[in-house]
């Protein structure tokens, strides 16, 4: 019996030790210690032993219990440990790894250019308006001085849903709406989308343009040669050459486009300029009577200007872009330099 302890305390004790997970480790302790195990069946071989062997081989059996109850703690304790450091291994966290970036989007040109006017001219006191784009001939010409018949309608290639129904060619249509709804003063920015047949490497149908006039007792040519100064000089830099040249529009009188000094050359002359060092960037002019007649303001008591100017070419200008089409195919290699 002795040797059957002896035995089974060395067989108990390599199963032990080469257990490698905690289910393994404590099927071996059942295998051996359990009610149904070896020990116990080796004990039943006790009631043949004599009084004097009797105690003698109890006390070697509790010590083979005794070792292998503790080997098993110190095994398991080794397992839960190298568990928990496996566990702790597969979740590291490297802190020196590079971030991932996250993807914000940013606004377009466009968006950027009109943001950056209206912010100029609202620090001048201009509010902004906003109108359909589908629009009616009322507002689009004939209330702007530009009847049925009258030849300006063919410096603008419109389209048109019906007769009477266009998609809009400027922002025009804006200042009518607004002076109609409310009397003077107002000084008022109208940005937006417009329309015309026109489709080339300078020309898309679609395009943006903001318009913006003021309405006020004692405005004149004086005021608009001020703001508009001012604000290509806020836009474009401080000592930008700015000049007026007489023009013809049929909603204002006098008339003006206005010209800076060729902000890619610096007026020396290029390509962009045409070697002038001059550029063209918007047109403007005193409200004509006509106008005021149409949305009943008193042209005796009330004077006022416009002015109108393409957003893709402050945006080109801006930044330099020498094609139209960039701003429209969503190129996001292009967008994404915004
Ligand atoms: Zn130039």
């Amino acid at each position: 019996m002795r040797d059957n302890l002896e035995i089974m305390l060395q067989s108990a004790c390599s199963a032990l030790t080469s257990a490698e997970t905690e289910a393994q480790l404590r099927e071996v302790r059942v295998q051996f210690l359990g009610k149904k195990g070896e020990l116990t069946a080796i004990m039943k071989g006790m009631r043949d032993l004599s009084a004097e062997e009797r105690p003698l081989v109890g006390d070697l059996a509790n010590r083979v219990k005794d070792t292998v109850e503790s080997l098993f703690e110190e095994r398991l304790a080794l397992l839960v440990q190298a568990d928990i450091a496996r566990r702790l291994e597969l979740e590291r966290i490297d802190v020196t790894l590079p971030g991932r970036a996250t993807n914000s989007g940013s606004f377009h040109p466009i968006s950027i250019v009109t943001d950056e006017i209206v912010k100029i001219f609202s620090g001048m006191g201009f509010g902004v308006a906003e109108g359909p784009e589908v629009e009616k001939d009322f507002y689009n010409f004939e209330a702007l001085n530009v009847g049925k018949d009258h030849p300006a309608r063919d410096m603008q290639d419109t389209f048109y849903i019906s007769d009477d129904v266009v998609l809009r060619t400027h922002t025009s249509p804006v200042q009518i709406r607004t002076m109609m709804e409310q009397p003077p003063p107002v000084r008022v920015l109208a940005p937006g989308t417009v329309y015309r047949r026109d489709s080339d490497l300078t020309h898309s149908p679609m395009f943006h343009q903001i318009e913006g006039f003021l309405v006020d007792e004692r405005v004149t040519f004086g005021d608009l040669k001020g703001v508009l100064t001012r604000f290509l000089r806020e836009f474009f830099g401080d000592d930008l050459g700015v000049r007026f040249r007489p023009s013809f529009f049929p909603f204002t009188e006098p008339s003006a486009e206005v010209d800076i000094q060729c902000v890619i050359c610096s007026g020396q002359g290029c390509r962009v300029c045409k070697q002038t060092g001059w550029l063209e960037i918007l047109g403007c002019g005193m409200i004509d009577p006509e106008v005021f007649k149409a949305v009943n303001y008193d042209s005796e008591k009330y004077s006022g200007f416009a002015f109108g100017m393409g957003l893709e070419r402050m945006a080109m200008l801006k930044y330099g872009v020498n094609d139209l089409r960039l701003f429209f195919e969503s190129d996001l290699r292009f967008l994404r330099q915004f």
